[in-house]
């Protein structure tokens, strides 16, 4: 058996691990960590996510959408250090309903979710008075419009949204949404925690010793 020091072992290198490793040691200068995992790094649960993000998340309470604020806040800046490489788009995402029945449990939604901090709701009755609609075309991630927008117009949905059914009645278009390349965040940030001195080992932690109620060792098996 090999003894190895590490003050820092980060069990798992998936997306959080990796997020954790980055952090640490990019963002608080800690060293001496070592990230352990028997699989190549991100090759679990987060290589078969669909790889969309979103702010816009029920109660109850508020928890949900200011972590996902907070976290979107996070991509933003890592997509901004490396725009070319970190794919990254706000096209929202689209909620729609062509049962009439549905539309007014879909406003009171919206407007919990906009209550909890997810930005403001904006209503498109299709009057000269709604306010404006800003297509996903005309803006970037970081002039895009927050909170969503609901289109309760046959026409604007139709003019917007042509690939929906003509029955449609409502949309809801979220904006602080969309697509992201997860796992190329995730060997972006592994990459920098390395050039840190994040150590990888393949191993499976199969112990945690605590002596006095801290941790005195991990039992690995490599
Ligand atoms: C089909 C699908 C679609 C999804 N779509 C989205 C989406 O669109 N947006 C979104 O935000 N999320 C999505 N998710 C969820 C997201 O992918 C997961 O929440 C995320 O990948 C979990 O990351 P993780 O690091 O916690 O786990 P994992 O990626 O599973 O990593 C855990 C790692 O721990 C290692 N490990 C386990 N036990 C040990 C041990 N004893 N010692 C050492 N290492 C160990 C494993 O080998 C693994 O590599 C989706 C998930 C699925 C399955």
């Amino acid at each position: 058996m090999t003894n190895v020091s590490a003050d820092v072992v980060i069990c798992g290198a998936g997306i959080a691990g990796v997020s954790i490793a980055y952090q640490l040691a990019v963002h608080h200068q800690m060293r001496n960590i070592m990230l352990v995992d028997p699989l190549p790094p991100l090759t679990m649960t987060s290589d078969k996510s669909t790889e969309s993000y979103r702010n816009w998340w029920p109660g109850p309470g508020d928890a949900m959408v200011r972590l996902m604020n907070r976290s979107i806040d996070m991509l933003e800046q890592l997509h901004q250090q490396a725009p070319g490489r970190l794919h990254m788009n706000r096209r929202g995402y689209v909620y729609a309903t062509a049962n009439t029945d549905s539309v007014d449990s879909l406003i009171a939604g919206a407007q919990e979710i906009s209550r909890l901090g997810a930005g403001p709701l904006r209503i498109h009755h299709g009057r000269g008075s709604d306010p404006i609609y800003t297509p996903f075309g005309e803006h970037g991630i970081f002039d895009a419009p927050q909170g969503a927008d609901l289109l309760l117009d046959g026409d604007l949905i139709q003019r917007y949204f042509p690939y929906l059914t003509k029955r449609t009645v409502a949309v809801l278009h979220t904006r602080r949404c969309g697509w992201f390349a997860a796992q190329q965040f995730g060997m972006y940030m592994l990459e920098k925690a390395r050039e840190c001195g994040v150590q990888l080992r393949s191993g499976q932690v199969a112990d945690v010793i605590v002596n006095g109620g801290k941790i005195e060792a991990i039992r690995n098996r490599w």
